[in-house]
Parts: C-alpha cells; sequence; structure tokens
C-alpha cells in the first residue's frame, strides 16, 4: 500500500448482536427515569472493522458463563461470530478494549496473536481503590481483570492516554463517566466518520434526550461524553450506541440470511422515529 492510498483507507463495520436481555426495565437503565417498570431490552454487541486484509476487533463480548450470572441470554458466541463471517480469531492482531466491563472482555483468550489496545486510566481504575465500592466494581469480573493483567505482564496489553491513533482512519477517544476509562471509536468509512460509542451510549435515548445511563463513574464526563460523541461523528446518524435494540431495524444486515444477527454500520441507517432531522 503506497503512501496515498494509506491516508484514505475506508473501513466497513460489522456489529455482531451476541447476547439479549428482554426482561430489561427502564428503571434499570436511566437514573430518575419516569416509568421504571416499562421494559426495554438491551441488546449485546461486539464489532469488528475491514479495510482490505485488514481487520481490526473491538471488544470481544460475553462470556456464556458470566451471561448466565447476570441474566443475559447469548445468542451467539461471540468468536464464532467473527468465524462465521470469515475472520479467524488467531490472524487478528489489533484488538481495542473500549473498557472492561464483563459485556466488553469476556474471550480475550481467543486472540492469541492480538496485541490489545486500552485506556491507561480504565487499568489504574479497574485495579484500584475504587474497586473496594460495589457501586464500581460491579459490572466487572476480577478474573477477567486477571487476564488483563497477564496480558499487561507480557506485553500484549498497550494502555495509552486519553487519544489514540489505533490505525489509519481509525482513533479512539477517552471519554469516561460510565467507567474512569470508557473510550469511544472514531472509524472512517465511505460514508463519512461513525463513531462507535461503546457504552458511552448505550441508548440513542441517552444521546437524544440528554440523561445518564444507571451504571455510572462519573455523570458530568458522562453527560459531557454526548458533546464529545457528536464533534467526531459526521452527523446523528454516524452515532452507534452499543445496547439499543433498534440498531437491528435501522441498519441493513451483513447479508439476507444475517437479518437480526449481524449489522453493517458502515451503511446508512434508515430515518429514525421520534429525532429532529
Ligand atoms: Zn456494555
Amino acid at each position: 500500500m503506497n503512501a496515498a492510498s494509506a491516508a484514505t483507507a475506508e473501513y466497513e463495520i460489522y456489529g455482531i448482536r451476541y447476547g439479549v436481555n428482554p426482561r430489561r426495565r427502564r428503571g434499570q437503565n436511566y437514573i430518575l427515569e419516569a416509568k421504571p417498570d416499562e421494559p426495554l431490552t438491551l441488546d449485546f454487541y461486539c464489532w469488528f472493522l475491514k479495510c482490505d486484509d485488514r481487520v481490526i476487533v473491538v471488544d470481544t463480548g460475553m462470556d456464556p458463563d458470566k451471561a448466565a450470572h447476570h441474566g443475559h441470554d447469548i445468542l451467539i458466541h461471540p468468536v464464532d461470530g467473527l468465524k462465521m463471517l470469515g475472520v479467524d480469531p488467531a490472524a487478528v492482531d489489533t484488538l481495542i478494549v473500549t473498557h472492561a466491563h464483563y459485556d466488553h472482555i469476556g474471550h480475550l483468550d481467543a486472540f492469541p496473536n492480538a496485541r490489545f489496545y486500552m485506556q491507561a486510566e480504565e487499568m489504574a481504575y479497574v485495579t484500584g481503590p475504587w474497586m473496594e465500592k460495589w457501586w464500581f466494581r460491579r459490572a466487572y469480573e476480577p478474573d477477567e481483570i486477571a487476564r488483563l493483567v497477564h496480558l499487561l505482564h507480557a506485553g500484549r496489553l498497550e494502555l495509552h492516554g486519553r487519544d489514540r491513533e489505533i490505525a489509519d482512519g481509525v482513533s479512539v477517544h477517552w471519554v469516561g463517566g460510565h467507567c474512569a476509562g470508557q473510550e469511544i471509536v472514531r472509524v472512517r468509512t465511505a460514508r463519512g466518520y461513525v463513531v462507535l460509542a461503546s457504552d458511552a451510549l448505550h441508548y440513542f435515548e441517552e444521546y437524544e434526550r440528554g440523561v445518564p445511563f444507571a451504571v455510572a463513574f462519573n455523570l458530568s464526563d458522562m453527560i459531557a461524553a454526548h458533546d464529545r460523541i457528536r464533534e467526531l461523528a459526521d452527523s446523528d446518524d454516524h452515532v452507534v450506541p452499543a445496547h439499543d435494540p433498534r440498531i437491528v431495524s435501522l441498519y441493513p444486515p451483513a447479508s439476507p440470511d444475517l437479518q437480526g444477527k449481524v449489522v453493517r454500520l458502515d451503511l446508512p441507517p434508515s430515518p429514525r422515529e421520534g429525532r429532529p432531522r
């Protein structure tokens, strides 16, 4: 690849809907929610980015035992989802960890040749004094944190400062809020810059209404993250939350047989209801 083409890499973005919790209620999702008992399904995603032969994986999904423990349903093993789409986990060399909650780092060992990238603040957080408090540690699993420590000591986990380019066209940006080291991923695509908000946005509603999600480390950072996402995405149609059940109806499937399972987030969404255009 010459220098000119290297500066214009455009990625396809695949979102694998690997899990779901249809029993989730609004009161579990939003702070000071007016209708706490109304259902609001929580979907679970992991992602990968593809440009020619280059594949970058973003988060690894949730371990099935952890899913059962936390009351979520696994639809497809995340690693099987990658294989189904032609991604060989052993061939993945770059893996972005947006944060270390159990639904994002459940399969680190499935990528034996990957280098992992995570915010330094997240590592300090998950191995430091805030974990004495149940409120802050409740979405972390200590055995998975231990895996991160092992990867760090093995030289395979690279901790970075707040903004970092991972590859041409792919950068990560600290926003905090949901957890101390929450980051978002900005990806150049054929339709412009898409922001995978990861858990900086679980639902479109947080972004649309400016309301905080119920799992929080720092509320001011969480709300300020909405502005950072707006800055980095080409439009509101370029913003992708991590857990919203509307994603599968807004974005085209990767192929007709993958309807409801794998979406193409680099392609434009259909218009969303309830939001000014
Ligand atoms: Zn999550």
